[in-house]
């Protein structure tokens, strides 16, 4: 059996200034052919999971085309073409084949075209017809749409925020592809979707997780291929975003759709609970300082640049700096031009820099800062956490900073921290420290959770804050949407 594959990824934040073209995804990964193979073999992610069950079973793999960009602003007219083309292209030459298997988002907007993997599905499937199916991957926080489900024979979400389930899904989507390619199984998918956004909720607890054990007793009953929990993705405005669930039965649409109904019965009966309000820097900070085992992680959700904020905030390190205590870390700050100065002063040297702040103010001001140049990398590493392990990392050249009493690591490149490699990488030793500021939502609970005494999670102005009511301006979502509107009822769900 010949299956082709291929990778489509970019979650939009349209409230980011930074619009997403070619260099953007070429900066992250763009692979083409035999390529994609080397870049993911053995790789905890979705087309790690494909290439790991298609060699376990024999198949013959037909790579296409694989990108994805860090999460930023909307993708360019120009480059979402291009991908598309070149997709489209390499499916036509790589023909015949038996089936289609792409590693998908599902919260992609590009300049005229709010749903890029409809938009997709759409265009492969006028190319290769109604008979060859195709299976694809989603991210928990795709902002699903009725178009996605339409083009293709079967979806299947990750189930886990952090996503420690890609390679798992990946797996799936190939056995299950192979038991549609045989006629042994005939997936019917209803969606449903409710008049909901939530902030990023992990499913290691709390509501999202109780809401997933509803799912997957629902996955044990016979007939039941999948039932996902798709928790959208808020940080964008555009008419899709919503709280989904999409559950797929093999040939009873019925089933499917009670299923899917009454998870979203139970989601919106809990719906308050995804609605906490964080502790400032400021607060967290003296909590943090109060415990008296370490080490204490305080995590800043609200410049999380794995959900397309810039990386480059100030609120929690301007707090550090001014706290000023021994054995605190942040790790790390997006500034390539700090880094460029630490790099031109060099190892030893003193720099007076405005150190982050330089995307917006809602992010926090620069922070004139007086360091000492400590140690210069590459910021190259490869990833040790249960998302993602064994990929390649390049945040371009690092510096680590001695301002005061406090580490801080600066990076070239924009991402949220996932594992401790890169204060390995700078020479410092997690156990050792008091507090590691970092920026992430839940992700680096993935790898941090069961290693350190407390995680405090602090909120402040930014375009990934739990605050979605009050720090952006939606224009275009459709209405109405809990908690944007006092919707009475779920009923307010838009039905097709
Ligand atoms: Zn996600």
């Amino acid at each position: 059996m010949r299956i082709a594959i291929g990778q489509v990824l970019h979650e939009t934040n349209t409230f980011s200034r930074e619009r997403t073209d070619e260099a953007a995804f070429r900066r992250q990964e763009w692979c083409e052919g035999a390529e994609i193979i080397a870049a993911h073999i053995g790789v905890r992610d979705c087309l790690g999971g494909m290439l790991a069950e298609a060699r376990e079973s024999g198949l013959e793999l037909v790579p296409t085309l694989a990108v994805s960009a860090e999460p930023s602003g909307i993708i360019a007219a120009a480059a979402w073409e291009k991908i598309k083309g070149q997709m489209l292209d390499s499916l036509r030459e790589a023909g015949p084949y038996d089936a289609v298997c792409l590693s998908l988002h599902g919260a992609g907007i590009a300049e005229g075209c709010d749903d890029i993997e409809g938009d997709l599905l759409r265009s492969i499937r006028a190319a290769i017809g109604p008979n060859v199916p195709i299976v694809a991957t989603l991210d928990l926080h795709a902002n699903m749409t009725d178009e996605m489900v339409r083009y293709a024979d079967l979806l299947l979400g990750v189930h886990f925020y952090p996503h420690s389930d890609e390679y798992d899904r990946g797996r799936e989507a190939i056995r299950r592809l192979c038991e549609l390619v045989a006629g042994h199984i005939s997936p019917k998918m209803q969606l449903v979707r409710l008049p909901l956004m939530i902030p990023t909720s992990t499913t290691l607890f709390g509501p999202a997780q109780r809401v997933n054990e509803i799912c997957w007793e629902w996955e044990s009953r016979p007939g039941v291929l999948d039932c996902t929990f798709f928790h959208g993705f808020p940080y964008t405005d555009a008419p899709d975003v919503a709280v989904t669930v999409l559950a797929t039965a093999d040939g009873d649409e019925v089933l499917a759709r009670q299923a899917a109904c009454e998870v979203a019965d139970a989601i919106w009966s809990m719906r308050d609970e995804f609605f906490i309000t964080y502790p400032t820097p400021s607060e967290g900070l003296k909590e943090a300082l109060a415990q008296a085992a370490t080490p204490v992680i305080i995590n800043e959700t609200s410049d999380n640049p794995g959900a397309g904020a810039p990386g480059d905030g100030t609120h929690l390190l301007a707090e550090m700096l001014a706290a000023n205590v021994p054995l605190t870390c942040f790790c790390h700050i997006c500034d390539p031009e700090v880094v460029e100065a630490a790099h031109r002063a060099g190892v030893g040297a003193h720099i007076e820099v405005k150190l982050g702040g330089k995307t917006d103010e809602l992010h926090g001001k620069p922070l004139p800062v007086s360091a000492r140049v400590k140690l210069l990398t590459d910021g190259v590493f490869t990833q040790t956490s249960p998302m993602w392990s064994g990929k390649s990392v390049d945040l371009g050249r690092t510096a680590r900073l001695t301002v005061g009493n406090v580490d801080v690591i600066v990076t070239s490149i924009k991402s949220q921290l996932l594992d401790d490699e890169l204060l390995k990488l700078h020479g410092i030793d997690m156990y050792r420290c008091r507090v590691i500021g970092i920026k992430s939502s839940q992700h680096f609970r993935g790898f941090f959770q069961s290693k350190v005494p407390a995680i405090i999670t602090v909120d402040s102005p930014g375009i990934s804050t739990f605050d979605i009511c009050t720090v952006f301006d939606y224009k275009r979502i459709a209405r109405p949407i809990y908690p944007l509107d006092p919707v009475v009822s779920r009923e307010a769900e838009i039905v097709d």
